[in-house]
């Protein structure tokens, strides 16, 4: 008999930037690490939100002992809403992430019957087989972790999103002793953010964020309005300060931005002296120079409060001339070009704009090469496997892992699905499940498939056709010439000739049954063949073609 094994399987956030989400799984025993969501590609057209498939866990339901949250981001607690109810598992976090969570629940109506337990930072938690301790680590949140993990075949480290700063904001510096100390006893796995991988050096620390937004604050003729993630609670606490510093009220301006500092200064991750936070009522008549705003938009996207302003669309906010706004964080990769446009609009409106391009308005919250080589070399694993990132990402990672010594053959990179299996000696990719995407569109989830986004791709880049067929009822033939309409495909007003002559094609295609009625499915078929050709032919585009038929 094989002796079991541990198993390794990504359900999302390998290939990708986003919807973290992976499963360790020992006999009858499993844990989830992370729940994310991901943000939807520009060809995903009309998605919302990208979440992973977990048809394997839901075939396993019974052994799935807990889900276990490194941080508070979208990208690993935004699936919760959406997959913690079919999963029905108890979710362990540290104070500020549950809150986190707690708060996105609430918003999708999923809060009741979640079962939420705090860890502490340094807690530990044991899940079947598994025991967890969660260490603390340098985040762009408060409160995030990696995971110490140990399992029957071995210490498993995860090291979340992390980055080396030794002079953070909030939140504590990365544990290093106790990795150092790890290391000593021996790891057999370490998986590690690779977000960054492609950058040389060192991820600059916070502080330098916080000296420019000082240096802003005291040059601004006007107010001051900054934006970024609402989840960003360092970031948030750096305005604050730094509003106080020079004699500014701040406002927080935006749904989630109001609910999150409210819960963050209720659990005591924000702090602001008496006095600093102000209502949007007290704005009246205050001098511009003794105000700051906070905001959510920094990704430009189209509903949030600082778009609106920038379109003067918001109700109770406009830009002003004079006033200045900073844009500390960097756009999601797809979202460049819409955060362009607000930045141009801003301008237009006559604000001054700061943004990563022009001053250090923001510093990312993970790793450089350096910080992940030192990673490796304190917990000295025997075998790595670099997560969090694109295919590019988790290969650099890899080559990091090579120069640090970690022989080629003990370095696995996998993808979405794969299975890694471990024991104490050797490891090997064993084979690949199910995975991939499940989009949310509106109310929906999961119902929109390839199909459908192909048609939507189809329809955006040709547009369609439609042609009516009126048949008479009791005998099943045509009455009139059918109509044509079309959308996004031609001006018909220029093509009304091309129109004109397809209604007599499509007449002749249906009239080629002499009297007998002819069967709808094939009329269907023909009729987009003939059509399909003759519009590729003629124009080199391939519009949807739908015919219909009415009974009258
Ligand atoms: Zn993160
Ligand atoms: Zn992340």
């Amino acid at each position: 008999m094989t002796k079991p094994r541990l198993k390794i399987i990504p359900l999302g956030g390998l290939s990708e930037i986003g919807k973290n989400m992976m499963v360790m799984e020992y006999e009858d025993d499993i844990i989830i690490i992370d729940v994310g969501l991901m943000f939807p590609g520009e060809e995903m057209l009309g998605i919302d939100l990208v979440i992973p498939d977990i048809n394997y866990l839901l075939e396993k339901r019974d052994k799935i002992r807990g889900i276990i949250i490194t941080h508070g981001h979208e990208d690993h607690i935004g699936a919760l809403p959406y997959l913690l109810p079919q999963l029905n598992v108890p979710v362990y976090a540290t104070k500020l992430t549950q809150g986190l969570i707690s708060v996105k629940l609430k918003e999708r109506k999923a809060l009741s019957g979640a079962k939420l337990e705090v860890i502490t930072l340094g807690g530990e938690v044991t899940l079947g087989k598994f025991r967890v301790e969660l260490f603390p680590v340098c985040h762009s949140i408060p409160d995030a972790v990696g995971l110490i993990i140990h399992t029957p075949v071995g210490i498993a480290v995860h090291s979340g999103d992390f980055k080396l700063d030794y002079t953070p904001v909030s939140g504590k510096p990365t544990d290093l002793s106790r990795l150092a100390q790890l290391g000593a006893q021996g790891v057999l796995l370490l998986l590690s953010d690779s977000t960054y991988a492609e950058l040389p050096g060192y991820t600059p620390s916070e502080r330098v964020v916080g000296e420019a937004l000082d240096h802003i604050m005291a040059d601004a003729p006007g107010r001051v309005i900054v934006t970024t993630f609402s989840s960003l609670v360092s970031r948030i606490q750096q305005v604050i300060d730094s509003a106080a510093k020079h004699q500014r009220r701040v406002f927080t301006v935006g749904r989630s931005m109001n609910d999150t500092v409210r819960m963050a200064l209720e659990l005591g991750y924000l702090s602001a002296p008496d006095g600093i936070l102000a209502r949007l009522d007290e704005l009246h008549g205050m001098p511009h120079n003794k105000v700051v705003f906070v905001t959510t938009g920094s990704q430009g996207e189209p509903t949030s409060a600082l778009v609106r302003m920038a379109n003067r669309d918001h109700r109770q906010l406009h830009i002003l001339r004079g006033d200045t706004v900073v844009i500390s964080a960097t756009p999601i990769p797809g979202n460049e070009a819409l955060v362009n446009r607000t930045v141009d609009n801003l301008f237009k409106q006559g604000a001054q704009v700061f943004y990563d391009k022009v001053a250090q308005v923001h510093v990312h919250g993970h790793g450089s090469q350096e910080e992940l080589k030192l990673l490796l070399n304190l917990v000295k694993p025997k075998f790595f496997m670099p997560i969090h990132g694109e295919y590019r990402h988790v290969s650099l990672h890899a080559k990091l892992a090579e120069s640090v010594g970690i022989p080629t053959e003990n370095i696995f990179v996998l993808e979405d699905g794969d299975v890694l299996e471990l024991d104490s000696q050797v490891g090997k990719v064993t084979g690949k499940i199910t995975s991939g995407n499940v989009y949310v569109d509106g109310l929906s989830v999961g119902d929109i498939g390839s199909v459908v986004l192909r048609n939507r791709r189809m329809l955006s880049r040709d547009g369609m056709v439609v042609v009516i067929i009126a048949v008479n009822k009791q005998t099943g033939k045509l009455i009139g010439r059918p109509d044509i309409v079309t959308r996004g495909f031609i001006d018909t007003r220029e093509a009304k000739d091309m129109i004109e002559e397809r209604r007599n094609v499509v007449a002749r295609i249906l009239d080629h049954g002499g009297n007998r009625p002819a069967e709808w499915g094939f009329i269907n078929t023909k009729i987009r063949d003939v059509l399909n050709r003759f519009y590729y032919e003629r124009t080199k585009r391939r519009p949807m073609i739908l015919p219909f038929m009415v009974k009258v």
